[in-house]
């Protein structure tokens, strides 16, 4: 579509490029574990010790290969969070409003990024215990947990 912006025609379009990649070998066996057994695994540095969700080969802080792989619980603390109230569905997994959270799982060392469900908006708060609600249909990617829920 053409139309006069400022004395001059300008066309607006958008362009759906498909694309795929390899997940990675990390990746694919953070999903495959929630996918298959609905476990959540990081890893861990061997120097600093830090256990990082989603899996990290490389360490962030000290650069070291991060080998040790150490099953996550399920639970853990919401860090910080945001309500979104407009609609992207080309980015976006559901029609808004979408709370999304930073969860820290309990054994790991950083903040893991997902959806908040089951909660009144409102109710919302840095610091509440959440719990990972699993999806009944996996696929092997990131919205096999379907959202945290606040527990306790
Ligand atoms: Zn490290």
């Amino acid at each position: 579509m053409s139309e006069k912006d400022e004395g001059i025609y300008v066309h607006r379009s958008g362009i759906k490029v498909p694309y795929q990649w390899h997940a990675g070998e990390y990746a694919t066996r953070f999903y495959t574990e929630i996918k298959d057994n609905k476990k959540i695994w990081g890893t861990k540095c061997p120097d600093c010790a830090k256990v990082f969700i989603p899996p990290k080969k490389t360490c962030i802080e000290c650069f070291k290969q991060c080998y040790e792989w150490v099953e996550l619980s399920d639970t853990g603390t919401l860090l910080t969070y945001t309500v979104v109230h407009y609609g992207e569905p080309l980015i976006q997994p559901k029609e808004p409003p979408i709370a999304y959270g930073i969860i820290k799982l309990d054994g790991a060392d950083t903040g893991f990024v997902h959806m908040l469900g089951e909660v009144d908006f409102d109710k919302i708060r840095v610091g509440m215990r959440v719990k990972a609600v699993f999806n009944e249909n996996p696929e092997g990617n990131y919205l096999d947990i379907k959202y945290f829920k606040p527990v306790g």
